[in-house]
């Protein structure tokens, strides 16, 4: 029986949140929880015997401090080190984007640790998210990388059954593909890359016409954004293509998609309204009445790992006398642990935010009323308490967490449809809130991630890089 050794590792970096993450930030999947998913699950189905160790899975947040990554990648790695039989593949879901103290790549250190152990001649597959930064190094030692089609994501578990379903392929046919990694020196937050229309569905879309060949050498190809608020050097995006035998075809193929990409490079927009934060707010206030109007405080968008304790927009709200809306969520577990001695219905004098990030907005609130407290769900999920103030309900967590739906809205106390506006820590929205909104805007606030990214002082990403630089040339 052909043997699989399969764990991974998935968070996104954000290296201007000045919150390190830490190991007590990971889920840790393992045994039948990891079974079940879908690229082990397809091994297993396929008559693989799979020794997993750990998946650890963190929200998006600060660069992962040494020691907790060290401590992670010791758990991930133990049973290959440990192992006297040796492996036919190995599988890895992973994110692309992870960023490591003293180390960068998160990933590519994963998997040159274990070619260290495997040696050359084993299969190494890795699924991707589509916001990775993917380093040659990475590149070199991964014989399949297939990433994530969609964005927002909607294909996680299809990209993990493919990219598992490649690995059996070079396994039962004893092929070692290689993947080829072809750079545009190109930036963009996320959000000008979203796949359900514009430049970025059409790059999708073309796909599918790399991977059609005749002597099937190439078995998949992948494009790659990027993360761009991460300073690093391999930020930027990428395709890559994976197979074996003669890729050349499929190479020039590609090298003509990267040359769409970068000829089209202006056309990458944010496909819903965004504007400067006065005056989203202005259009939230002339909508209000066709609810629910959401709006996304975007620099401080959690979901791309910002730390999720800016006030900002909160003021403008207050400036303005807005009411019958929701802040969900800011991120202050200092006010949930004032909050949580007191009872539901008391009232207390408070300042609220500015909590990680010494930029960031905060906001006093004298006589604010208790209005929900939630202490006793799973451990992975925050507690929190619901302010309310001047006629806004303010959802605190004392965790980093996003809201993506309304059901989480109703574990916190909250129903959306009380509202006639709601504020989210979000760049684009989860589908879900997408599909509630009536009217939706996305704010250029300030924050971690800035959407005007050509206004961020990085200092190690490689340059020139558009729009960085106006000379950049492809
Ligand atoms: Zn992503």
């Amino acid at each position: 029986m052909k043997r699989i050794f399969a764990t991974g590792i998935s968070q996104e970096s954000n290296s201007f949140n000045p919150l390190k993450s830490t190991y007590e930030d990971f889920t840790i999947y393992s045994g039948q929880e990891f079974r079940r998913m879908a690229g082990l699950s397809r091994l297993i189905e396929s008559g693989f015997d799979v020794v997993e160790s750990i998946w650890a899975k963190a929200v998006p947040g600060g660069t992962l401090k040494f020691e907790d990554f060290m401590r992670l990648a010791d758990e991930m790695l133990k049973p290959l080190e440990e192992d006297k039989v040796g492996f036919d593949g190995v599988f890895l879901p992973m994110h692309g984007a992870l960023n490591v103290e003293y180390i960068g790549s998160g990933e590519a250190f994963i998997a040159n640790k274990i070619r260290e152990i495997v040696g050359g001649d084993v299969p190494i597959s890795a699924a991707l998210d589509m916001h990775a930064n993917i380093t040659y190094s990475l590149a070199n030692t991964c014989n399949i990388i297939y990433g994530f089609r969609t964005a927002p994501h909607i294909d996680v578990q299809e990209t993990h059954a493919k990219a598992a379903e490649l690995l059996i392929r070079a396994v039962k046919e004893g092929i070692l593909p290689r993947s080829e990694l072809i750079r545009i020196p190109l930036m963009m937050p996320g959000e000008n890359m979203m796949t359900s229309s514009g430049i970025g569905k059409e790059i999708i879309a073309m796909l599918p016409d790399i991977e059609k060949n005749e002597n099937k050498d190439i078995w998949c190809a992948s494009y790659f954004v990027g993360m761009a608020w991460v300073d690093c050097p391999r930020n930027g995006a990428a395709f890559v293509i994976s197979g074996a035998g003669d890729m050349e075809k499929g190479l020039d193929k590609a090298g003509d998609l990267a040359r769409f990409a970068w000829d089209n490079r202006g056309k990458f927009e944010y496909q819903g309204l965004k504007m400067e934060p006065l005056e989203a707010v202005n259009f939230v206030i002339d909508r209000q009445s066709d609810r629910p109007v959401i709006l996304s405080d975007s620099a401080d968008n959690v979901t791309a790992g910002a730390v999720g304790d800016n006030t900002f927009m909160l003021n403008l709200f207050l400036a303005k006398g807005i009411e019958k809306a929701l802040f969900a969520a800011i991120i202050d577990p200092n006010a949930v642990e004032v909050a949580k001695e007191l009872e539901t219905g008391g009232t207390l004098d408070i300042q609220i935010g500015g909590v990680f990030d010494k930029n960031s907005v905060k906001t006093m609130l004298k006589g604010a009323v208790i209005k929900h407290l939630t202490l006793n769900l799973e451990a992975d999920k925050p507690k929190s308490c619901v302010l309310s103030y001047k006629g806004i309900d303010i959802l605190l967590f004392d965790k980093r967490k996003p809201v993506f739906t309304e059901e989480t809205l109703n574990e916190h106390g909250l129903s959306l449809e009380n509202y006639n506006i709601l504020v989210v820590k979000q760049g684009y929205l989860s589908p879900e809130l997408n599909e509630a909104a009536k009217h939706s805007v996305m704010a250029l606030t300030p924050g971690n991630c800035s959407q005007k990214i050509e206004e961020i002082r990085y200092e190690k990403v490689r340059r020139p890089v558009w729009p960085l630089d106006e000379n950049t040339v492809f």
